[in-house]
């Protein structure tokens, strides 16, 4: 008997469920050719929850994410659903609330630059040249999630020395939350280029000299064959822009890398070609970067390969089918050598007849596959 997947797919809204036809050819193919089988189920996130259910986190969704080996997500919102009445519900509720239920504290994103692609970015192509890196971003501790608040009628917070409002956040980690990351990434950085640059602020928060201290302990015990770096963030936030191929596995806290992977994303200069991944110690989450793009849902002009891509990283994260996740990269990197382009990465040198809609790019995918 084949071994079975099971994936909870969650099409969101906007070109979600575009792209999420295409992922699902694709693992279709896939499971063809490596006599394994790919089980789908499908529940409500996000806009069309609320629409359906009045919450963007239904019950029913969350029973099917934990009882599936891997949740894929296409992409939620629009402007259908935005709203500044709290008491409304919101579709990125749904999203904050599933990687909270399963526990997702690794986010990763990989940042690879496409040869086929480098007219794409800003910058300059020799700058770009070997730009192959992950950055590794905690997900639920640091500043997004320690103590806050606002206190109104403070005294001499105000102007000219008038009562006034204070507000706060507060950077805060526990040993445990920077072992487990830090853990994630060394992980990665054996099976890449074994170099991590673990990324803080140590020269001035308390919270960042803990973590260094954290990640040099584990690094000696456990995983000395990787080479180590610190780097202060400002600094690394100017290294990616000056000499971005010195990074192999980038670790920081969560708004460091909230922050980082989004400039980082744009060295390829292609929303729809970025992949992510959030790993937790169970169900893990795949979802591409970008979001829902109302502006161009039901043309079949979406870019699939970012929702491809994602799907590549839970072959190997979750399925460990490595082999199979590396014909599907080569399928991908093959079909934009060959100059096959959606819209959003075509340029001046895109022949017309090679800019296809998201169901084509899909098929030449498969085709690449054998399928
Ligand atoms: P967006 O990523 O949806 O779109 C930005 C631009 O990139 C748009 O012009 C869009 O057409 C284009 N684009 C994005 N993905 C594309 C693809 N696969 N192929 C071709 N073009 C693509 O960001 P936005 O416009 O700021 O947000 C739209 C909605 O998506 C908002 O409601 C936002 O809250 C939501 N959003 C959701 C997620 C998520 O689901 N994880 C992430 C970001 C934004």
């Amino acid at each position: 008997m084949s071994t079975t997947y099971r994936i909870c797919l969650l099409p969101g809204d906007g070109i979600g469920p575009e792209i999420t036809a295409e992922a699902v050819k694709v693992l279709n193919a896939i499971g063809e050719r490596e006599g394994v089988t790919f089980e789908f189920a499908e529940a409500l996130l996000g806009g069309i929850a609320i629409d359906e259910t009045g919450t963007a986190l239904p019950e029913s969704t969350l029973e099917a994410a934990h009882a599936a080996d891997a949740v894929l997500l296409a992409a939620i919102g629009g402007p259908r659903w935005d709203t500044t009445d709290p008491e409304k519900p919101r579709p990125e509720q749904g999203l904050l609330g599933i990687r909270k239920a399963l526990g997702l504290y690794a986010n990763l994103r990989p940042v690879k630059l496409f040869p086929a692609l480098v007219g794409a970015s800003t910058l300059k192509p020799e700058a770009l040249e070997g730009v192959d890196m992950l950055i590794v971003r905690e997900l639920t501790g640091g500043l997004y999630f320690g103590e806050s608040g606002r206190e109104y009628d403070v005294a001499g917070a105000g102007r000219d020395g008038a009562a006034g409002q204070r507000a706060y956040d507060t950077m805060e980690y526990r040993e445990f939350e920077v072992e487990r990351i830090a853990r994630t990434a060394f992980e990665a950085a054996r099976v890449r280029r074994g170099r991590v640059h673990s990324v803080d602020k140590a020269n001035v928060l308390e919270s960042s000299r803990m973590w260094r201290e954290v990640v040099h302990a584990l690094h000696a015990e456990e995983f000395a064959d990787v080479e180590l770096l610190d780097q202060l963030v400002d600094n690394t936030a100017m290294q990616l822009i000056r000499w971005p191929a010195q990074f192999d596995v980038v670790v920081t806290e969560n708004m460091f890398g909230d922050i980082l992977s989004d400039e980082a994303s744009m060295l390829t200069g292609s929303l729809g070609m970025l992949a992510s991944a959030s790993l937790g110690d169970g169900t893990a989450l795949y979802e591409p970067s970008h979001g829902s793009a109302p502006d161009i849902a039901g043309q079949g002009i979406a870019n699939p390969l970012a929702m491809l891509l994602s799907v590549e990283m839970m072959l190997r994260y979750s399925f460990e089918l490595h082999s199979a996740a590396d014909e599907l990269a080569a399928a991908i990197e093959g079909v934009l050598d060959e100059g096959w382009r959606t819209r959003d990465i075509a340029d001046e040198s895109t022949l017309p007849q090679k800019t296809v809609g998201t169901a084509a790019m899909g098929d030449l995918v498969v085709e690449r596959l054998g399928g």
